[in-house]
């Protein structure tokens, strides 16, 4: 006998950003670390296969899930402790990610500001480190709790123990997050009480210029990035998409100066250990896909990084514009781009 909170043949159409169709044979809606734990021991459920589901926003579903989706909708938010240096705030994985960060600023302490928007949920930010604008919520965090989903128990990592990189961590590194081992339930940031905004990316700078901002405040900054993203980035709900699709390829210098020699627009960012990071959207604009539809799928108009589903999409026209995308940015390019979302 399976506890109440597990649902047999769930609809997964509007749980994922893309609305893409497809069932789950199990789906339980967590809400307290607990029920994890009581997940982790029942005996009808051992062996099967598990995926945390957060937001369902970076997520494209290619068939049914032959297994037990967790719904993470643990909630919670409030401010755990505070020091001299900074203010220490905790959420529940289920929390929305812009609804909390929009929280924290109204209670008086930023410093995430820059991710606001972003969307999904808390407990998805560390797995692929989101960050934007010139910041990463992983030099935010100061820990997180993970339900063990073999044991049952809860372990706690530090923000070391993550091992934070550009848009990844150990959760991503090791593959967890697709083959269900821990379940992130709770994460602790750390923020600091001296506040410096981060103004250096391009558009950021501009909007704030446009308004006349010379010295934000984290609301200001926030709602320059609203704006911003809110331009260039469709509504889920009104044209279902899964954000940025395809990861921004790093690569090494000689390729990147090779590359800028025949495309002299090129835009380059060199990174700290030499490599030099590329933008993906202008990649997929360049190979000609920015606006363009394949079936039901299409490259957005104002976003070339941005898959989207005109309307009735299945997973093989996603992957289908996947596959059209790639092969075109690897012919004229020699980059070999990589998809963002995890495909289930
Ligand atoms: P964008 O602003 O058009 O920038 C494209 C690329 O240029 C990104 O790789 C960005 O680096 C880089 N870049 C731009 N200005 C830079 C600067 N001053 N210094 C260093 N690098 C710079 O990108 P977009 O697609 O519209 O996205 C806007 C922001 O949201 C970006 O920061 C992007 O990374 C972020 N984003 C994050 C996620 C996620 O966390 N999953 C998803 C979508 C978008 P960075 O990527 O290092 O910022």
């Amino acid at each position: 006998m399976l506890p109440d909170f597990i649902q047999p043949h769930a609809d997964l159409t509007s749980r994922n950003s893309l609305a893409l169709p497809a069932q789950a044979e199990f789906l339980a809606t967590i809400t307290s670390a607990e029920q994890l734990a009581a997940v982790a021991r029942h005996p009808d459920l051992a062996g099967r296969r598990r995926f945390a589901l957060g937001g369902g926003s970076n997520l494209v579903l290619t068939g049914d899930f032959p297994g037990l989706m967790l719904s993470m909708a643990i909630p919670g938010r409030e401010l755990a402790g505070e020091d001299a240096q900074a203010w220490y705030v905790r959420a529940g994985a289920g929390e929305n990610w812009h609804d909390f960060v929009q929280w924290t600023l109204a209670r008086g302490w930023p410093g995430l500001e820059n991710l606001s928007l972003i969307p999904g949920s808390v407990g998805a930010a560390p797995i692929q480190n989101i960050g934007a604008y010139g910041l990463e919520v992983g030099e935010l965090i100061d820990h997180l709790e993970a339900v063990d989903l073999h044991t049952g128990k809860t372990t706690r990592f530090s923000a070391a123990d993550c091992a934070f990189g550009y848009r990844d961590s150990l959760f991503k590194r090791e593959g967890w997050h697709l083959t269900g081992r821990y379940a992130i339930t709770r994460i602790t940031f750390r923020l600091p009480k001296r506040w410096h905004p981060r103004t250096a990316y391009g558009e950021v700078s501009a909007e704030l210029a446009r308004n006349r901002i010379d010295s934000p405040s984290p609301q200001q900054l926030a709602a320059a990035i609203i704006t911003i993203r809110q331009k260039k980035l469709p509504d889920p709900v009104a044209l279902p998409n899964a954000g940025s699709f395809f990861q921004n390829p790093v690569v090494s210098a000689e390729l990147a100066t090779a590359l800028a020699t025949a495309h002299p627009q090129l835009p380059r960012y060199p990174q700290a250990d030499g490599s030099v990071k590329l933008a993906a959207g202008w990649l997929v604009e360049q190979a000609g896909w920015k606006g363009r539809n394949l079936g039901p799928v299409g490259m957005y108009e104002h976003q070339a990084l941005v898959l989207v589903n005109r309307g009735g999409a299945k997973s093989r026209d996603v992957q289908a514009l996947t596959r059209a995308v790639r092969e075109a940015v690897l012919a004229r390019f020699g980059v070999n781009l990589v998809p963002e979302p995890v495909f289930l």
